[in-house]
Formats: structure tokens, C-alpha cells, sequence
């Protein structure tokens, strides 16, 4: 999390100021060269993933809408994240807390004082720049330089700009009603320690974890989704005995990078950045971010923190409750110690598509294949009648409601098969079945492999159930080395 002072926001890493332990390579300034964001955008915006929001009204600065392939995506992101933290373990419980909170939380944790950027205005060109990454911006001006660098640029000094947007509760718009959308998920968690501690039946160490939107006036978004005003968080803390707080960070960290090995990111394209003595926020005693290689270099999909006590003492002091756990056993009484892996939906799922993203020419001609963790594919296999007569589409229309029930399918019977397969092959579908003339002769089917183009004679009975095991097998990327 970033938390509430500015130091701790990340830009594009610099290897001259952090420390970079890398899974892979660590040259600077080194990018995803295999595909630009521009065909990332296009891609999402022809397949109907991504869209600009308000777009028929011109749209509005870096907000973005799902359609359908989009939605299942990210619901699967969700879904992953919810099946590793709560799913397959003991010790961590759900919640959903939440935008609007108290003014007070934002007090305690200090996000009122200090959730700043430093921003600079530019007196010529009226644009607005984060004056701690003008590195990385450019000048609206031509020729197009740095803010600063152009002979007409003239730069007010650094501000600061507080990035949580404001609202009012109740109709009387005054500062007693005033209210903000949260800029994190993490306050909700920490102001329901209690509550969780006596519902839940459990003890240190225990973790809470919660998915949902958060929202923060961004001075320069951008790169797609990437960097959003309003996003999607999961974040999850993890409540232990201070003594045993150091364990559990490094158990996290690996926790957390194998999670998207394990969903078929490439190894070589993760690592994770250990931040520097003077990015830390102040209540971290030790946060590691994972990165992935974007287009535009390596940057931030997850920051894992140890946040120490300072989230329970704060809340204790304002609120005036005591959020400490009193071990029986022991008669020990202390206030947890918190690690915290906090990821974005948003990044996550573009991670996905760009680490998915390939092209390949097959018998002359150019295609397009998200090659996508099966898991992670909007659409598992999709059901395709060859020909639009014969009595195969009603045949496949039987195939696609026996397969559908065991995963998530989609049935498709318009245009040549060849445009049906491109189709599926753009949205990252692992698999095809293709009902034929022999199918109505024995019930059986083609069933098409995305990556390998392998196709293979199956029988239908059972052909759901293979699927649906697959599905649950172990896999690795085709563009791993
Ligand atoms: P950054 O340095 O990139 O601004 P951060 O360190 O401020 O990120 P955190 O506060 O650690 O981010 O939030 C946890 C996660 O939430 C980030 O790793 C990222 O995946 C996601 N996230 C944060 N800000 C945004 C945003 N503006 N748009 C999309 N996702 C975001």
C-alpha cells in the first residue's frame, strides 16, 4: 500500500536508489518488447474486454469499462486470489467492508495528512505534473520535451495535492458532512479487527482479506489500466506475534510471487524490488514489491509490507477501543503485528493479457492467441457446428448445454470456421469443439488445442468431465523458453 506519505509512491525503479532482487534479468530502463500497449488496447477494445469509459460523450480521463470477456477475467483474477487466501487455507476469513467510512479513519491513518503527491502546474500548457516523476512525463508542447526543458515551459513550485476524492454525506453540503471515497481497501479491515476477532474464532496469526474498489485522484494516470482513478484492489491482512512478523513477510512474499507463476506469468517476466530505506513508508519496517515486465519496464503489480503495529495502534488511539489480542493460554495481551500483500485487479488482469499476448503466422496467414492459463481464459472451450446445416448445429447445441454445466463454454455458429477459431484464439479459449458430419454418425467430435493447434478425435460422453480435470492440471506458458 502506499501509504499516507508520498515517499512511499512508486515510480518506474531506478536501480541507482533501490535495491532489485531479481527472478529474472535487472538492466535498467529494460521494457516488454514482444508487444506494445497500443496492441494491448486494441485487442481489448476489438474483442470488447476494455473500453474508455463515457465514450460517447468523449470519454473521461483514464476510466475504463469491462464488457463481457473483460468481466470474466477479472472475475477470475478474483476468484484465484480468493481460492489461494481462503479456499485452500485455514487462517484467513473474508470481508467486505465499506467505500464510506468515518473521516476519522482517514485521520488515524493518516492518509488525510499525508496522502499526497507533489504536484506542479505548468503556467504555459495548463498541465498538471507529479514534480517528483517529470522524468517520465513529457510536455504537451512542440517539440516535445520534459515539463521544464522547453523554452516556454514556466512550472509553479511543488504543491501538495491530497489524492483522496471528496464527497458529502446527507443533504447539508458542510465540512460536519464531509466524507471520502477510500483510496484503499486496507482502514476497512483494520477498523473491524475486532469484530472479526470475536466472530470469526481466531488468533494471531490470522489474516482478513477483502476485494474492492478503491479510488484515488491520480495526478498523471495512464498506460491503460494500469493507473486508474477508480480500481480494484485485494488486499488481505495478516495479523501475527510481533516476534514472528520478519517469518511471515518473507513466507508472503513468496506466497504471493508463486501465485502468479502459478497462473502461468513467466518466471523471467516477475520479480520482486525490495524498497529502499527511503521509500518506506513510515510505518513499514520492510516492503517488497512484485513487479512485471510491462511494455513500459518493470513496475508494480503487488506491494507486500510489514506494517508493524502502527494500523492498530492509530485506530486504538482515535477511536479509543483496544484492538490487542489477549492470549489465554499464555495471559499474554499484545497489539498484532500486520503483513499486508495488497494487489490491483486491474494490473493483475493486464499483466495476464500482455504476458498472454503472441502472434505466430500458421499456413500464411497472421494470428492472434492470448495464450492464457486455462484458469484464467474468459472462456474455456467454445462449441462450433462446422457448417450451419445437417442437423449440426442443433447437435452441437446438445454438446455445448452438457459441456456448459461443467465449464464455463460458449456456443458459436456465424461466419467460416476459420473466423470462428481466430475469434476464440483473440480471447485466449484453450479449447474447440467442432461438431462434424462424423460426429452424427458416432458422437464424436474435433476438439482443438489453442496453443499447439493440435486437433483430436474424442468421443462426447466424458468429453466435459476431461475439461473440467484439465483444468485443475498444472500449466506453463508455450512462450516459456
Ligand atoms: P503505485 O506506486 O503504482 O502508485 P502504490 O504503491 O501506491 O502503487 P498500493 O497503495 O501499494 O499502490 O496499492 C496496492 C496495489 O493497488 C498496487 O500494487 C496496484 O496493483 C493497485 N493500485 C494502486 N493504485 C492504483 C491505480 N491508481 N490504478 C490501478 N491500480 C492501482
Amino acid at each position: 500500500m502506499a501509504g499516507p506519505d508520498s515517499g512511499s509512491r512508486t515510480v518506474l525503479p531506478d536501480p541507482g536508489i533501490y535495491t532489485v532482487h531479481a527472478m529474472g534479468e535487472t538492466a535498467e530502463q529494460e521494457r516488454n518488447e514482444e508487444v506494445t500497449m497500443d496492441e494491448i488496447v486494441a485487442l481489448c477494445k476489438r474483442r470488447g474486454f476494455i473500453f474508455p469509459s463515457s465514450e460517447i460523450y468523449g470519454g473521461l480521463g483514464s476510466t475504463y469499462d469491462y464488457g463481457h470477456y473483460g468481466v470474466l477475467l477479472r472475475n477470475n483474477v478474483k476468484n484465484e486470489w480468493w481460492r489461494a487466501m481462503v479456499g485452500e487455507r485455514d487462517d484467513i476469513v473474508a470481508l467486505d467492508s465499506a467505500i464510506l467510512q468515518h473521516p476519522r479513519v482517514w485521520e488515524a491513518s493518516g492518509h488525510l495528512a499525508g496522502f499526497t503527491d507533489p504536484l506542479a502546474d505548468c503556467r504555459t500548457c495548463k498541465q498538471r505534473f507529479r514534480a517528483d516523476d517529470l522524468e517520465n512525463a513529457s510536455c504537451p508542447q512542440k517539440p516535445s520535451k520534459r515539463p521544464g526543458e522547453g523554452p516556454d515551459c514556466d512550472l509553479t513550485d511543488a504543491r501538495d495535492f491530497n489524492l483522496m476524492f471528496e464527497t458529502n454525506v446527507g443533504p447539508v453540503k458542510d465540512t460536519a458532512s464531509v466524507a471520502y471515497l477510500r483510496p484503499e481497501t486496507a482502514q476497512g479491515i483494520f477498523i473491524n479487527f475486532k469484530n472479526v476477532l470475536q466472530f470469526s474464532r481466531r488468533k494471531p496469526p490470522f489474516g482478513i482479506a477483502q476485494i474492492g474498489k478503491s479510488f484515488r485522484n491520480e495526478i498523471t494516470p495512464g498506460n491503460f489500466v494500469f493507473r486508474t482513478r477508480e480500481f480494484e484492489q485485494m488486499e488481505m491482512e495478516f495479523f501475527v506475534p510481533p516476534d514472528e512478523a520478519e517469518e511471515w513477510h518473507k513466507r508472503w512474499l513468496e506466497e504471493r510471487l508463486n501465485w502468479y507463476t502459478e497462473l502461468g506469468v513467466r518466471p523471467d517476466h516477475l520479480r520482486l524490488r525490495e524498497h529502499g530505506a527511503d521509500e518506506l513508508s513510515h510505518y513499514s519496517s520492510a516492503t517488497s514489491d512484485v513487479e512485471y515486465l510491462f511494455p513500459m519496464g518493470w513496475s508494480e503489480l503487488e506491494g507486500i509490507a510489514n506494517r508493524g503495529d502502527f494500523d492498530l495502534s492509530q485506530h486504538a488511539e482515535f477511536s479509543g477501543e483496544k484492538l490487542e489480542y489477549f492470549d489465554q493460554a499464555t495471559g499474554e495481551r499484545y497489539v498484532p503485528h500486520v503483513i499486508e500483500p495488497a494487489a490491483g485487479v486491474d494490473r493483475a488482469a493486464l499483466a495476464f493479457i500482455v504476458d498472454a499476448y503472441d502472434t505466430e503466422e500458421v499456413e500464411g496467414r497472421q494470428r492472434t492467441v492470448l495464450r492464457l492459463h486455462p484458469r484464467m481464459a474468459p472462456v474455456k472451450v467454445a462449441v462450433l457446428p462446422l457448417v450451419s446445416k445437417a442437423g449440426m448445429p442443433e447437435k452441437a447445441r446438445e454438446v455445448y448445454d452438457a459441456v456448459r454445466r461443467r465449464v464455463p463454454a460458449e456456443f458459436d455458429e456465424g461466419g467460416s470456421i476459420g473466423r470462428r477459431y481466430r475469434r476464440q484464439d483473440e480471447i485466449g479459449t484453450p479449447w474447440g469443439i467442432t461438431v462434424d458430419g462424423q460426429t452424427m454418425e458416432d458422437d464424436t467430435v474435433t476438439l482443438r488445442d489453442r496453443d499447439s493447434l493440435e486437433q483430436t478425435r474424442v468421443q462426447i460422453e466424458g468429453l466435459a468431465e476431461e475439461l473440467a480435470d484439465r483444468l485443475e492440471q498444472p500449466w506453463r506458458s508455450p512462450k516459456e523458453g
